[in-house]
């Protein structure tokens, strides 16, 4: 396509042969939400650019280099297209009063835009489903997020995901740990490169976050945050640890777990894997008690989590899950013009009946026709000619097993095939 016009890079077409994929994915994760009680949510893609300024904050990845940001030229409103779900949730969740009689479980689900470099795990334009459980206070709640993924992944066939879970405390200690790492890393200001000199303070916890070998040694050796811990959020922390192991959930306690958005408080937690390479973290969430009111609205508890689906399909077939592709029951092959109109009879019939149908269309010998017939998969090809028609009847010819084919009445077939795939229909 030398001259065409292609797709924006890091943005994918999910073309058929894997949309399957994402279509077994999305119903498994709606049966899912709905054992739990999650309602689905649904806001646009596009927001005022200040929301996720307000909610992500200023000095954060997603903010200073990765948003979609554009200003809408008929009335010079600045617009961002959505880097991820929770800020425009709560936003809805606000402007509606959702929260006015009764706490909401919440999901959605959809594509997000960061503009990152593209890589394998990594897109610009990429998609998440994002469960929100919103004026809890947890700590039960935060146990049953982390439970329900751990469902999800069986319920995917998905094996070896590592739980890494901490906390970061409440407002107050978190601010006390953080003029400590700025005590600390200034008194290391010659160790630390640029990214970090920037954010010594702004955002003196994503210092941690960095993958720079020289300063892992004053990484390794800044203050901790359970040192400045709050006794609630470290009971907070206890009785969730108490419930996942009650749950017969795993999971490892990561201190140094920093999430690249500036809104959590208390729990958060990401669900790993070794088996995708660097882009290994295929959910993460956490608590954001302080958010609702950060964006306008009455204060409430909340907590939740995103996962990531384009990372979560390569997993799921990592781990070697096949999911079959889905097929027609019959594709109807016809020749001879007295047979066209009781081939769309037949056809039409059958799908009355239940089965999955394609009608040749286009002509063709037989034997082309035939061609195609298995090409789509199908398990029967039913043959219409000029015979059959006078006949009232129809030839039906299994595809994918040794079996003669046999003239029958149209209203016989579904008997036979219901008899031979008895646990299908
Ligand atoms: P990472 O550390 O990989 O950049 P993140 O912390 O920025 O992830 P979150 O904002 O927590 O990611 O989003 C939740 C999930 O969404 C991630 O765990 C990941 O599975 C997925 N995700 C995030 N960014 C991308 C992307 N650019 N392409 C594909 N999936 C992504
Ligand atoms: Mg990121």
């Amino acid at each position: 396509m030398a001259n065409g016009v292609k797709a924006i890079r890091g943005m994918n077409d999910i073309l058929p042969d894997e949309s399957y994929l994402w279509a077994h994915f999305e119903q498994t994760v709606q049966h899912w939400l709905a054992a739990y009680g999650y309602r689905n949510i649904r806001t646009p893609i596009v927001e005022q650019t200040d929301l996720f300024i307000r909610s992500i904050g200023e000095v954060t990845d997603i903010v200073e280099k990765e948003m979609y940001t554009f200003v809408d030229h008929l009335n010079n409103d600045s617009l961002t297209l959505r880097p991820e779900g929770t800020a425009s949730c709560v936003r809805a969740v606000i402007e509606h009063n959702l929260l006015y009689s009764s706490p909401q479980r919440l999901y959605y689900a959809g594509p997000m835009f960061r503009h990152e470099r593209p890589q394998k795990g990594r897109y610009r334009q990429f998609h998440q489903v994002g469960v929100e459980a919103l004026g809890y206070a947890g700590p039960d709640i935060d146990a049953e997020l982390i439970v329900m993924c751990a469902r999800l992944w069986d319920l995917l066939g998905i094996s070896g995901l590592r739980l890494e879970i901490s906390t970061l405390g409440n407002a107050e200690s978190r601010a006390l740990h953080r003029s400590r790492l700025i005590k600390y890393f200034e008194q290391h200001r010659d160790v630390l490169d640029e990214d970090s000199l920037r954010r010594l303070h702004t955002n003196p916890l994503r210092i941690l976050d960095s993958k720079n070998p020289v300063m892992q040694g004053i990484i390794g050796n800044a203050p901790k945050l359970m040192d400045d811990l709050d006794a609630e959020s470290l009971s907070h922390f206890e009785s969730l640890q108490h419930i996942l192991r009650e749950q017969g959930i795993n999971f490892e306690i990561n201190l140094r777990l920093v999430r690249g958005l500036d809104y959590y408080n208390r729990t958060v937690f990401e669900w790993v894997t070794d088996k995708l390479g660097a882009q290994g973290t295929v959910c993460a969430g956490g608590r954001y008690d302080g958010l609702i009111e950060q964006v306008g609205g009455k204060s409430a508890p909340a907590c939740g989590f995103a996962m990531g689906i384009e990372r979560l399909l390569a997993l799921m077939q990592e781990c070697g899950g096949k999911i079959p592709q889905p097929a027609p029951h019959i594709y109807i092959v016809h020749q001879g013009d007295l047979s066209l109109d009781y081939a769309w009879k037949c056809a039409e019939t059958l799908r009355d009946q239940g089965f999955d149908v394609i009608l040749h269309c286009g002509g063709g010998s037989f034997k082309s026709q035939m061609k195609k017939a298995d090409a789509s998969g199908a398990r029967y090809a039913m043959i219409i000619g000029d015979d059959e028609f006078k006949a009232q009847e129809v030839t039906l010819k299994p595809l994918r097993e040794p079996v003669e084919q046999a003239s029958v009445k149209l209203d016989l077939v579904a008997e036979l095939i219901n008899n031979k795939e008895p646990h299908d229909q």
